[in-house]
This record gives C-alpha cells, sequence and structure tokens, in this order.
C-alpha cells in the first residue's frame, strides 16, 4: 500500500522489494553488526547489485535516473532496521549529489558507477575537532601548488569515515578570504592519497554499528582535478546541498518514532500490571495518544515538504522546522515509550532501548537544532 500521496505502483513494488531484501540480508544480521562496530562492505556490495545504492544517478553514467522520492524509500526502510544504516542515505542522498551536481563530466565518469556498486563508499567531511556549527571557521587547508592542492588539517565525527573510501573535504583554498566562506572549497580525497590517514573508529553512545571516524591530512597533495565545482564556491554548494542533508535526517527521526509507537503500542496490550493490561491505564492511553498525535503531524509536514522538495522549491525555512522538530519530538517519545516498558525497556533485548540511544544524535548532527532555530529566526526577519 502506498504510504504518500506522491507514491506510484513502481514504488509501492520497489519498496515491497527492498524490504524482503533487507528481511533476508540486514534485519538477521543487524546484532552481530552493532556489536562489530561495522556495516560489512559485502551488504554494500549487495545493496548495489539490487540497484539500491545511488538510484538517481542519471542513466548517461549508467544509473535509473529515479528522483529523490526513491531515496525517500530506501531512507525509511533503512531506518525500520536500525540506525546504524544511515551511512547508505549518507551516501546516496547526501555525498553523491555533490559530484552530480556541481562535478563536471569526468569527475562523474571516473566515481559515479562505482558509487552504485559499493566499490566506492563516500563520507563528508565538514566537522573538525576546533569546529562544528562555525563552518566558515575550518582550519584544514588546501593551497594550490601547481596541478595539486596541498591539504593540512584534521576533520572529526565522519560518518563512513572507516568503509569509506572517497570523501568530500570541506576545505580553506584562501585561508584570508573575507567573508571568510569566500575562501571555502569542495575536494575529493581518494583513499590512498599520500598524507592522508583515517583516525581511530570513535565510540559513540548509540549507532553502534554505523562507523564514525577521524579524517588527518599531511602535506596530502590532491589532484587539482579533484576539485569540485568552482574554487571558492563551496560554502554556496553546502548551503545548497544541507537541505536534502536534513530533510534526509528529519525522515529517518520520523521512522523512529512511528517504529518506537507501534512496539509500544503492541508492548502495552501485553504487559498486564494490577491484573490488567498496562495500556488500560489512563495515563498510559494518554501518552500513547499524545505520541500518535505527534507521528501523525510529523508525517503530514514530512510528506508536503517531500513534495516541496521534489518540486525544486525552495525548503530552507520548513526543512529546518522539520529537522528540529521531528527529531527534538522523537527523543521526547523515546523517553516515554521506554518508561511505558518498564524495567523491560532499558534491557538491550529491547529495541526500545537501542532507539533510545540512536535518537539524540538526530538533534545534534547536520546542523544542532539550536543552528536549524537561528535559521528560522532569521528568515523571520530576525537577527
Ligand atoms: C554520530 C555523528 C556523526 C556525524 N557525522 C558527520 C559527518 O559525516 N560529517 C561531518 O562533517 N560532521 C559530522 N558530524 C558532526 C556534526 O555535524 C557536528 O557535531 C555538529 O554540527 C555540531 O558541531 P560541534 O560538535 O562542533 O558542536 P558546537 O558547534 O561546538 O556546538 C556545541 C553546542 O553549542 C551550540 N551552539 C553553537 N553555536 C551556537 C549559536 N550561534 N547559538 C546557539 N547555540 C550554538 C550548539 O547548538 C551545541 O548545542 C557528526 C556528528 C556525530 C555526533
Amino acid at each position: 500500500m502506498a504510504r504518500y500521496r506522491f507514491e506510484t505502483d513502481e514504488h509501492v513494488l520497489f519498496r515491497e522489494t527492498l524490504r524482503k531484501f533487507l528481511a533476508k540480508e540486514a534485519i538477521p544480521h543487524y546484532d552481530e553488526w552493532e556489536k562489530n562496530k561495522l556495516i560489512p562492505i559485502s551488504f554494500w556490495k549487495k545493496l548495489g547489485e539490487m540497484g539500491f545504492l545511488c538510484p538517481q544517478v542519471d542513466e548517461a553514467y549508467g544509473g535509473l535516473g529515479l528522483d529523490f522520492s526513491y531515496g525517500v524509500i530506501i531512507g525509511e526502510e533503512m531506518e525500520r532496521v536500525g540506525a546504524g544504516l544511515t551511512g547508505v542515505g549518507l551516501h546516496n542522498d547526501i555525498v553523491v549529489p555533490y559530484i552530480e551536481s556541481f562535478g563536471n563530466v569526468e569527475q562523474k565518469k571516473r566515481w559515479l558507477p562505482d558509487c552504485m556498486t559499493g566499490d566506492i563508499i563516500t563520507g563528508v567531511a565538514m566537522t573538525e575537532p576546533g569546529t562544528g556549527s562555525d563552518l566558515a571557521n575550518i582550519k584544514t587547508t588546501a593551497i594550490k601548488d601547481g596541478d595539486y592542492y596541498v591539504v593540512n588539517g584534521q576533520k572529526t565525527f565522519i560518518t563512513n569515515g572507516v568503509n569509506g573510501n572517497l570523501f568530500l573535504v570541506v576545505v580553506k583554498t584562501d585561508p584570508n578570504a573575507e567573508p571568510k566562506h569566500r575562501g571555502i572549497s569542495l575536494l575529493m580525497v581518494e583513499e590512498g592519497t599520500l598524507g592522508f590517514t583515517k583516525g581511530r573508529q570513535l565510540n559513540k553512545v548509540g549507532m553502534h554499528s554505523q562507523d564514525t571516524a577521524e579524517l588527518y591530512f599531511e602535506e596530502c597533495r590532491v589532484p587539482a582535478a579533484n576539485l569540485i565545482g568552482v574554487e571558492g564556491k563551496g560554502f554556496s554548494y553546502l548551503m545548497e546541498k544541507l537541505q536534502q542533508e536534513r530533510l534526509v535526517v528529519a525522515l529517518a527521526a520520523q521512522t523512529a518514532s512511528e517504529d518506537m509507537l507501534a512496539m509500544t503500542l503492541d508492548y502495552v496490550k501485553s504487559r498486564e500490571a494490577f491484573g490488567k493490561p498496562i495500556g488500560s491505564f489512563q495515563h498510559t492511553q494518554f501518552k500513547l495518544a499524545e505520541i500518535a498525535t505527534k507521528v501523525e503531524l510529523g508525517k503530514t509536514f514530512l510528506e508536503s515538504l517531500i513534495e516541496d522538495h521534489l518540486a525544486g522549491e525552495d525548503v530552507v525555512t520548513k526543512v529546518s522546522m522539520a529537522k528540529y522538530w521531528i527529531t527534538d519530538t522523537a527523543r521526547e517519545i523515546s523517553a516515554d515509550c521506554m518508561q511505558l516498558h518498564g524495567g523491560y525497556g532499558y534491557m538491550e533485548e529491547y529495541k526500545i532501548a537501542r532507539r533510545y540511544r540512536d535518537i539524540p544524535v538526530a538533534s545534534i548532527y547536520a546542523g544542532t537544532n539550536e543552528i536549524m532555530k537561528m535559521i528560522i529566526a532569521k528568515n523571520m526577519g530576525l537577527g
């Protein structure tokens, strides 16, 4: 059955096929991946074989030429399995689109086919130990030297940092530019480039199977041919593409909320206290009625936002609203649902425990929710 108004029979079939694939290839292995703190590359390759990696890529480069509505389905179905699969959405809908939108033909021919098979796994490296929210203040430099850029600096918290082998690195090509954001450019750095090393895999509160790592650049010589778009335009490219990134994060949080509601509803119907199901207590009923209302509001808002985004409309303010509200709401829902599970909610055997650990980061990454509120306020003519 179609979930959104924009879904056609093809979307429904696509979702069913993906769901079946994940039931066989992901769900039975997910606990092990969480324990190992890594998703095997073989899984990425299987996704590629099935056409679930970057299906939006233009047919001219061997892609399926599908639009972001299919990315929505992939994002939702991955999140239904667990937040550890976030890296797939990051690759498909966040990093590869930079190559598609701003890369030249040679770059597209070089990288896109392997992005679809899983031979290339991408990441985006903006954040540094000294700066996250204040992106214009990054310190990593890339100074032109003949046909190369010499990159020096450090990045941290990089999703797909272990499995990834091609990174979109945000660098300062003009460290003295004023205003600072005019000095920012985007460089693709391939694994194996001399002077580029990966640091340790970071130990996170949640999303354990999602690999997050540090990246180091020391006198790293990157071919100038790896520059994405025009030098000095990196910040404006980021501002454009961050909208879809935030939509992807809101979508995942919404899916997590729906999952938490469903599992808690099941639980309160079967768990008994004082001789009756805990779902018969008015407090439980009111809580679940509130959660169901929030879930419905989130879904309705997201649906209209996805439609606007697909239509190419400016969604900056609304995307910031959705990212902030849906992720904060999911965090509240995770605490309420854990409470309704009683002591079992705190046990790893119950999926709510994992959801509770996994969700808070959605309020932090892709621009913190405080930054989202700053954008909303600015677009209201404040500040
Ligand atoms: C699991 C995980 C995965 C990540 N993946 C990636 C990735 O793939 N690539 C990447 O580049 N980054 C990634 N990040 C980094 C993430 O985007 C940053 O952590 C985030 O942008 C916040 O930056 P920061 O950590 O430096 O916090 P800070 O910028 O130091 O912020 C700290 C606090 O101050 C608040 N704050 C900052 N400025 C203001 C202001 N002007 N007004 C009010 N409050 C403010 C923030 O909202 C926050 O609450 C990831 C982070 C995590 C945890």
